[in-house]
């Protein structure tokens, strides 16, 4: 997606351990008119999957994730890195590691608000090692929900999640697809760069 690919190139700051730094308008603050075109793109590629519900995790991927929500009309569900005492109901969990911040978290969705005639979109802002997703998916699983799709707003295609998902026979769209950061610059898969 060209959009989100020229402002990856404009506001992201490559950082020691293959961190992008994205503050600008997607981890920190957040340019809403870019989710928007984010949320619209995800609906189009999975236009036809009536989808049930979008599952996401706390924090950044809701922003991407409520604007799907939005132009598709269906919730948005959040997975909880704090149990919460408002979560008092039997939940669905399971362990993430973070990638950014190096801890386990165990995940926790309410299992009232997932079940087995969901058809499920997971959305996320960053695919490294494809933890995060594969916590949602496992959810998901004890849900016996199914997943239609993951998308993602920025893949780090040199890392393992991509083919962790594609191996687990999920469709994966990705909007900027990142090939390296050889010399602290983004290049893209396809040849585009700084
Ligand atoms: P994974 O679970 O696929 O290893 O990592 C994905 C999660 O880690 C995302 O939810 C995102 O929050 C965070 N993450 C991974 N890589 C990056 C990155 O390069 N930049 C930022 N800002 N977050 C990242």
């Amino acid at each position: 997606m060209k959009l989100l690919e020229d402002r990856i190139l404009e506001d992201g700051i490559v950082l020691p351990g293959n961190v992008l730094k994205v503050n600008q308008f997607l981890n920190h603050q957040i340019d809403p008119e870019l989710m928007y075109a984010i949320g619209k793109e995800f609906a189009r590629l999975y236009n036809e999957e009536k989808i049930t519900k979008i599952l996401t995790i706390e924090a950044s991927g809701i922003a991407p994730a409520i604007m799907t929500g939005l132009i598709l009309h269906v919730p948005v569900l959040f997975a909880r890195k704090q149990k919460s005492v408002t979560m008092q109901n039997a939940l669905f969990t399971a362990e993430v590691y973070s990638y950014t911040k190096k801890t386990k978290n165990r995940v926790a969705v309410d299992q009232k608000f997932l079940h087995k005639t969901d058809r499920v979109l997971i959305i996320d802002d960053f695919l490294a090692n494809g933890q995060a997703v594969n916590g949602l998916l496992n959810i998901c699983e004890q849900a016996q929900a199914e997943v239609v799709g993951v998308g993602i707003a920025i893949e780090k295609s040199f890392q393992d999640g991509a083919r962790l998902i594609k191996d687990r026979g999920v469709r994966l769209e990705s909007l900027a697809r990142i090939a390296s950061f050889d010399d602290n610059q983004v290049r893209f898969v396809g040849g585009k760069g700084l």
